[in-house]
């Protein structure tokens, strides 16, 4: 049972002070209109000069080595930074996926020259990387991808097709999933291996794909013999599903999980909070103390992290009861329009409410679904 269990992690002066920082930050940065606050920024809002600016904050990065670019700082801080960051929907898509994971994985399995020239780019704002995982017939059964790398004279070449991969489109590498020797047969999990791909190289091409809101923030990703040097390895080869398992630790622990649609849950409040005393208050609050807690569950996995375990199953738990938590925030702030006809809203409100309701539904898939996060919390309950 031990995969459970949570430390209590206690906010520090230092934190609380890097907090109001970030907060000072974030507050010129909206008086001098250097972004509009939006719906699961994190996922749509892109904007390279912001990242940028971060970069030059020493906000990207944070815990990675000096001698790279970073900054040698610790996981809670980085988890104070980016939770502000959501906390007011800046827009910080273009470089997410880079400085959350992409950045780590390279520290911990690439090679010197893999971590000197990309890591120093990704700590100043300027590389960003998207995650080259599921294949039109491999999602939730990612040891089934077909994607393969061939050793040919003095490198690889790289066939196969990846798709969903969020940023593609602005990103400049993808850490590609891919096959480069058969399974065995009583492990399937063998003869994978992670790539490095330059998204510039030819014989790739990325074309977006709409989402329901019409919006193309992910694409579909085509490899067609793509000619690859030996040090576009990331790590061993044979050896990507160990590598794949604990980059997921990274992609579903962190406050993006629940903080996606906070600016809408903010200005709700704010907007309405005269009425929602009279009526309202209990169910409100019930959602505050939801968010509260998930909070604590993240943090205290940044302070795993920090300690170099790889919380996958605790990763889990975040993942799928943040989903939970988002949805029935905006199916709540939804049932409350039958008191505050949607009209009245101011049309901001309005618009990150109708984001949200459109954009919602995918929280159950990406990162992994619902009935893969459920798989792994029962198989460590010893349920499968
Ligand atoms: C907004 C968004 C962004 C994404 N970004 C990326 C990205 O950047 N990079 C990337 O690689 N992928 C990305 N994805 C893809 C995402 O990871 C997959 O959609 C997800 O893993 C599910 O895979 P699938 O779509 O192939 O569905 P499938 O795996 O085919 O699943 C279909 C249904 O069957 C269920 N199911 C499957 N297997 C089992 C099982 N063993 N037990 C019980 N139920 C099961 C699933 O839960 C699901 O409900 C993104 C997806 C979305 C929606």
């Amino acid at each position: 049972m031990s995969k459970f269990n949570f430390p209590s992690i206690k906010e520090t002066n230092d934190l609380s002070n890097l907090r109001k920082e970030v907060r000072n930050f974030i507050t010129k940065s909206l008086n001098h209109k250097d972004f509009e606050p939006s719906a699961d920024a994190w996922v749509f809002s892109a904007s390279p000069e912001f990242s940028k600016k971060l970069g030059s904050m020493g906000w990207l990065g944070m815990s990675f080595p000096k001698k790279y670019g970073g900054n040698e700082r610790t996981a809670l801080e980085r988890y104070v930074v980016t939770e502000e960051l959501l906390a007011s929907g800046a827009p910080v898509a273009a470089h997410w996926i880079a400085d959350r994971q992409s950045g780590s994985q390279i520290l911990r399995y690439g090679n010197e020259e893999q971590k000197k020239s990309i890591i120093p780019k990704i700590t100043a704002g300027e590389c960003f990387f998207a995650i080259g995982m599921s294949e039109p017939d491999s999602g939730s059964d990612l040891a089934s991808v077909k994607t393969k790398a061939t050793k040919i004279e003095n490198g690889w070449k790289l066939e196969g097709r990846k798709i969903w991969s969020t940023g593609a489109h602005i990103a400049n590498y993808m850490i590609v999933l891919v096959r480069t020797s058969p399974a065995s047969e009583n492990n399937r999990h063998e003869g994978l291996s992670q790539f490095l791909v330059d998204l510039s190289l030819p014989n790739v091409s990325v074309k977006g794909i709409p989402d329901m809101t019409g919006q193309r923030h992910f694409n579909e990703t085509l490899f067609d013999n793509v000619i690859l040097s030996e040090d576009a390895l990331l790590g061993v080869e044979g050896k990507g599903w160990s590598q794949v398992v604990g980059e997921l630790a990274l992609e579903r622990s962190g406050p993006e999980r629940f903080l996606s649609h906070f600016t809408l849950f903010e200005s709700f409040i704010n907007e309405f909070k005269n009425i929602l005393i009279k009526s309202g208050s209990k169910l409100i609050g019930k959602l505050i103390a939801e968010l509260q807690t998930l909070r604590r569950m993240s943090f205290s996995i940044a302070s795993m992290l920090q300690n170099g375990e790889s919380p996958e199953t605790q990763a889990a738990f975040v993942k799928e009861l943040g989903n939970k938590f988002e949805k029935t925030m905006v199916e709540t702030l939804r049932e409350f329009s039958n008191i505050i006809p949607l009209y009245e809203w101011p049309s901001q409100l309005q618009n990150l409410f109708e984001d949200a309701t459109l954009r919602i539904p995918s929280n159950s898939l990406r990162g992994g679904t619902t009935e893969i996060m459920k798989g792994i919390i029962a198989r460590q309950l010893g349920l499968r």
